[in-house]
């Protein structure tokens, strides 16, 4: 008998991976969470039906949702990851000698345990000294935070269910007033490929594009998310993202790195004709 995880991207078009065992399955009080073990793509888990991380591809995402804005600006010291339950965001931070403090805001303590134990491979930095974890809503979490930040990082679900809350005004609104006055914001934006997930990525791109003097979107090639054409958004109070890059000053720290280098970094900026027209109309 086949085992397989299918993913309905559309009504219309679904992808799937061929699985080896099914090695866990929980409610949690937010979400439904599973974690497979596959031969393509090693060990992956997945929220309520959606694919969140494998171990085959999801260095793409953690290293480009870290690195650009960290080679952007490498005085950053103290940050705000809002979700990332898998650790794998804070596991590319914990790389930075020069980051003092890591606020990772995780909604489900679930999705931690769950990945502490499945995925060592992302969760193995949790424990860093510099790591502390809060297991409550992002949303109400940053309300309270006023010029304590010089980076946040929306590492979340997709706008629906616990993560609805991370795309709206009111959050974007309070990152702006907890990031410091060059703070940088960035967010796991969508893909532009799919009609309804493009209208996500406009909304988000809209909201953001209100408050924040310096507003640039990103892609990447993620193998395993819908399309596999993502996007995250650069948004900031100061630095420009391609104008600011700190080339020299990145490479010589020599992380060793699978996908971002700075020539990337410039590259990831230019974007197809048709994302551009959507972040126009949005
Ligand atoms: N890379 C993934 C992706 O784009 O599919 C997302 C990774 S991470 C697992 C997303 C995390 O955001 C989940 O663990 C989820 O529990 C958390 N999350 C969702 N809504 C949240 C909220 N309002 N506050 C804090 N964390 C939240």
């Amino acid at each position: 008998m086949e085992l397989w995880f299918t993913e309905e991207h559309t009504d219309f078009a679904r992808f799937s991976i061929k699985v080896d065992e099914h090695l866990y399955t929980g409610q949690s009080e937010f979400q439904r969470i599973d974690v497979f073990k596959s031969k393509e793509f090693g060990t992956f888990f997945t929220l309520d039906g959606l694919m969140m991380l494998t171990e085959k591809d999801e260095f793409i995402y953690h290293e480009m949702i870290v690195h650009v804005p960290l080679a952007t600006n490498l005085r950053v010291k103290n940050v705000l990851v809002i979700g990332g339950g898998d650790g794998g965001t804070v596991r590319e931070l914990t790389r930075y000698d020069t980051i003092e403090s890591i606020d990772m805001v995780e909604i489900d303590q679930q999705v931690v345990d769950v990945c502490r134990r499945y995925l060592p491979q992302t969760s193995c930095k949790l424990d860093d000294p510099r790591v502390k974890l809060h297991f409550e809503d992002g949303l109400k979490f940053v309300r309270t935070k006023e010029n304590a930040y010089d980076l946040i990082i929306v590492d979340s679900t997709d706008p629906f269910g616990p993560g609805e809350g991370l795309f709206t005004k009111e959050f974007y609104g309070n990152c702006f007033k907890a990031l410091k006055s060059d703070g940088i914001l960035v967010n796991q934006h969508e893909s532009p490929y799919y009609e309804e997930d493009a209208k996500d990525m406009q909304r988000a791109h809209k909201r953001i594009r209100e408050l924040f003097p310096v507003c640039r979107v990103y892609q990447a090639h993620i193998p395993t998310y819908p399309s596999g054409h993502w996007l995250f958004g650069f948004a900031s109070k100061k630095y420009d993202p391609v104008r600011d890059l700190n080339e020299q000053a990145w490479n010589a720290l020599g992380l060793k790195t699978k996908y971002y280098n700075t020539e990337l970094h410039k590259g990831c900026f230019a974007l197809p004709t048709y994302v551009l027209e959507l972040l126009a109309n949005a």
